[in-house]
């Protein structure tokens, strides 16, 4: 585990905000409404979500960039983060009129002139020793709300600015970051609300969803994703009251082990207004020793549907049940709808393709599975996932073995496919209604895993385990598919050397945009795979574009700097791409005249 305190190089600087020339903008502009934000996915002048659209689908309706003309895209600007502070820039950029916000590594915050990348505002904030993130100081975007824009940080807070003057409104202390506890994922708004997990599955925290009032902070609701926690809401004064438990204390859970389950919410959730849900994923059950936890353990390595006016869970399905791979199910699940092949009918389901290697189609009214395939090849862990029972057949011979059972020290160590790093991560994949395939990127590897003893202390790594990383390819790890998820086939892919890390957008325009840790950002044939276009940004991009539309021109954004978990967590891997440079800039694009 990586001493963070000693690579900070926030340590020492002063508490607050560090705001460069604050620039008047005129008149004070409309603030993002919850009309806005519901109707993202189809307005083009504006990126208001993480998803582009509260469903995550990334697809903009803009075909003004095309499979045409996209040889012509050239930079229109960049600008860098600056400082000494590098490491991965996982975040999505959001615009809204004509400002572009983007986080940055470090828990920093960046608006900028659209149109021209004038500086507007910056925020760094006083990280403090001690933190904790796992899989580097990353950050995967902000929310906006009204005339604020917010986002979590590294030691556990949320935070909300005014647009304009980059002053903060607002400040909520979400757990304590000696116990684990930090923040990575963009929040997403539901009707006013900000929806947050937290992360540090790693450190046996408790995985949740929260919701807040946006323009104040103030709790309304809190949903563990450990079965066994009591759920609260908050009246307008702040008085807790219970909630209903999530699940059944130890009915998936043996002993007091959900008191320390992991399952935590750090990849972010997804909002489909036609079924009022929110959809989260949740990471590993803690500790990774499957052993010591005998059951289910809900809802770890799960999606999970929450109303979010009660804060309820309304149905889940659990990816990996008694995880013992830390095959996190924190993927994104994203809303799409099809025709039944056989009735004709359309079905409201929602596609995710797991960090265990298998793509899942459920039902999004109830969580029933619809389908479920390998977009990854040769996994290990299960034979098949059973389409009547909903469950995995898991290959009893490639679960990690009993330290117990053995000398007590280790277990039996297997090879298992995919890593721990997943068959896809936390880079968000996109869905093109005019093609009907998601795009994906995924990873082909493997790992040495084996069991150790583990007690949980508070602050801690609590694993239980030990772990090589290996690629399974000389030539190639990272592969871009294109995924017909009726079909349950993989209809073409295109393949990298490194792993890829970074999401995915796709256009009216018949293109699918993604980037590579070698530094290029693509642009693809969305129907056929062909690569049309890529330009070398200079350091390795780990983040998802955007696309807007402003003046009657189509821009194309995205964040680069390479940089997350692999280069910590890659083992063999890691060495393999220790070529790769760091950086920190968001780059943005439009068609040459
Ligand atoms: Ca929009
Ligand atoms: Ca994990």
């Amino acid at each position: 585990m990586k001493d963070w305190s000693k690579t900070s190089p926030a340590r020492g600087l002063a508490m607050g905000v560090i705001a460069a020339s604050v620039m008047a903008w005129g008149a004070a502009s409309a603030g993002v409404t919850d009309a806005d934000i519901l109707n993202d996915a189809k307005t083009t002048g504006d990126v208001v979500s993480f998803g582009m659209g509260t469903q995550g689908q990334r697809y903009s309706p803009l075909d003004k960039v095309n499979t045409g003309n996209v040889t012509n895209l050239v930079p229109a600007w960049t600008m860098s983060y600056g400082g000494e502070k590098q490491r991965g820039q996982e975040a999505q950029p959001l615009i809204h009129d004509g400002r572009l916000f983007v986080t940055a590594s470090y828990s920093r915050l960046f608006v900028f002139d659209a149109k021209t990348g004038k500086k507007l505002w910056k925020y760094e904030h006083r990280l403090p020793d001690g933190i904790m993130p796992c899989c580097d100081v990353v950050n995967r975007g902000a929310a906006l709300y009204d005339n604020l824009v917010i986002f979590g940080t590294l030691d556990a807070q949320l935070l909300a600015f005014d647009v304009e003057t980059g002053k903060r409104v607002w400040r909520e202390k979400v757990d304590e970051y000696s116990a684990g506890y930090s923040m990575s994922a963009a929040p997403i708004i539901v009707n006013g609300m900000v929806i947050t997990g937290v992360s540090g599955g790693e450190f046996g925290v408790i995985g949740r969803l929260e919701a807040r009032d946006a323009k104040t902070g103030k709790l309304k609701w809190i949903r563990p994703t450990v079965e066994g926690h009591m759920g609260y809401t908050f009246d307008a004064a702040g008085n807790k009251k219970e909630n209903g438990i999530s699940g059944t204390k130890n009915a998936t859970w043996p002993g007091d082990l959900w008191q320390t389950g992991g399952s935590a919410t750090w990849n972010g959730a997804t909002y489909d207004p036609e079924t009022n849900l929110i959809f989260a994923g949740t990471g590993n059950p803690a500790p990774w020793n499957s052993h010591l936890r005998p059951g289910d353990n809900l809802f770890s390595s799960s999606t999970v549907a929450i109303n979010p006016d009660t804060g309820k869970i309304v149905w889940h399905y659990q990816n990996t049940p008694h995880d013992g791979w830390d095959y996190d199910g924190v993927n994104e699940f994203v809303s799409f709808d099809y025709k039944d092949p056989k009735t004709g009918k359309t079905i409201k389901a929602g596609g995710k393709a797991d960090r265990n290697g298998f793509f899942f189609v459920n039902d999004r009214t109830n969580g029933k599975l619809l389908n479920a395939f390998p977009f990854v090849n040769g996994i290990t862990w299960a034979k098949k996932i059973d389409l009547a029972t909903g469950r995995p057949v898991f290959d009893d011979a490639n679960r990690p073995g009993n330290p117990a059972s053995g000398d007590g020290k280790k277990g039996d160590m297997v090879f298992a496919v995919p890593s721990f790093l997943g068959g896809k991560n936390q880079m968000q994949m996109a869905y093109n209604p005019n093609t009907g395939l998601f795009y994906v990127p995924s990873n082909e590897w493997g790992m040495e895993i084996w069991n150790e003893p583990v007690s949980y202390k508070k602050g801690a790594a609590y694993l239980g385990a030990g772990f090589t990383i290996k690629a399974l390819h000389e030539d190639h790890i990272g592969v871009l598919r294109a995924v017909d998820p009726v079909a349950g086939k993989i209809v073409w892919e295109q393949k990298n050397y490194a792993p890829l890390w970074g999401g995915v957008l796709t256009t009216a325009g018949g293109l699918t945009f993604y980037g590579t840790p070698e530094g290029y950002f693509k642009a693809l044939d969305a129907k056929s795979g062909k690569e049309l276009w890529s330009f070398q940004v200079g350091t390795g991009i780990v983040a998802p574009p955007v696309t807007w539309e402003q003046d009657g021109e189509q821009y194309v954004a995205v964040s680069a700097g390479w940089g997350g978990a692999v280069p910590l967590w890659g083992g063999d891997v890691a060495k393999r791409v220790n070529y790769l440079e760091q950086g920190g800039s968001v780059w943005v694009f439009k068609l040459h005249k």
